[in-house]
């Protein structure tokens, strides 16, 4: 019999119908948001940077920034559908997200969902000790500057284990934990990718679509995946 897999589950876009980062910075970003913007979308900055410049044009008051992620949360349709799926079938659900992070738990517990999720690794931004915004990034790998948070380590965290992951996304960033995965749930940029790559996917709307996904088995990714977590990082 073969183990049930993990779920790893990006945060903003996936969980989330809207990007809040990205609904922040554009809120209060202005043109800023937009060259930073640029440079991210053409590659010339990783998401890492990105948050970094982002925060600095936020309002140092993290009840403001809080206040507008739940004014604008919507959960995507039969996410606590999912969770007790997860749950019924021993499956453990880990949210693996490299956006601001500090909003997840509170919006996952004003939902009521947050007993449901196993684990989240997430970034973390806060006032410092002199009103500055800071972004930290504890699961960022220790030389690659791709990802802040890599989502490629907590894949093969779970696969070393034996345990198969399905990994559930959108965006171009999710591309380096999806790519080390042996099932793929994408949406949008992430679509893209698994079609360009030939990966093994199905494309979703909401998540009673992935409630009737089946538990691939255990895959060595090694050569198609996109990054080396366990060795330098990105791939050249
Ligand atoms: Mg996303």
């Amino acid at each position: 019999m073969t183990t049930n897999a993990a779920y790893v589950v990006d945060f903003d876009g996936t969980v989330t119908t809207k990007d809040l980062s990205s609904e922040l910075a554009a809120f209060f970003g202005g043109t800023e948001f937009m060259e930073i913007e640029n440079r991210y979308r053409n590659r010339e900055i990783p998401i890492k940077i990105w948050l970094q410049s982002i925060a600095k044009s936020l309002p140092r008051d993290m009840d403001i920034l809080l206040a507008k992620a739940l004014q604008w949360t919507e959960i995507r349709p039969g996410f606590d559908s999912f969770l007790d799926h997860a749950i019924e079938q021993d499956s453990q659900v880990f949210i693996a997200s490299d956006g601001f992070g500090f909003y997840i738990e509170p919006i996952l517990e004003e939902y009521n969902l947050l007993h449901k999720v196993d684990y989240i690794y997430r970034n973390d931004t806060f006032v410092d000790g002199h009103g500055k915004l800071q972004v930290v990034t504890p699961h960022a790998h220790s030389v690659c500057t791709v990802c802040g948070n890599c989502k490629a380590a907590h894949v093969l965290d779970l696969k070393e284990k034996g345990i198969p992951v399905i990994y559930i996304g959108d965006g171009s960033n999710d591309r380096f934990g999806a790519s080390w995965s042996d099932y793929i749930c994408p949406r949008d940029q992430l679509e893209k990718i698994c079609k360009e790559n030939d990966f093994n996917y199905s494309p979703w709307f909401d998540f009673y679509d992935i409630i009737k996904v089946e538990s691939p088995s255990l895959q060595d990714r090694s050569a198609i995946s996109f990054c080396s977590p366990r060795g330098s990082g990105i791939k050249v």
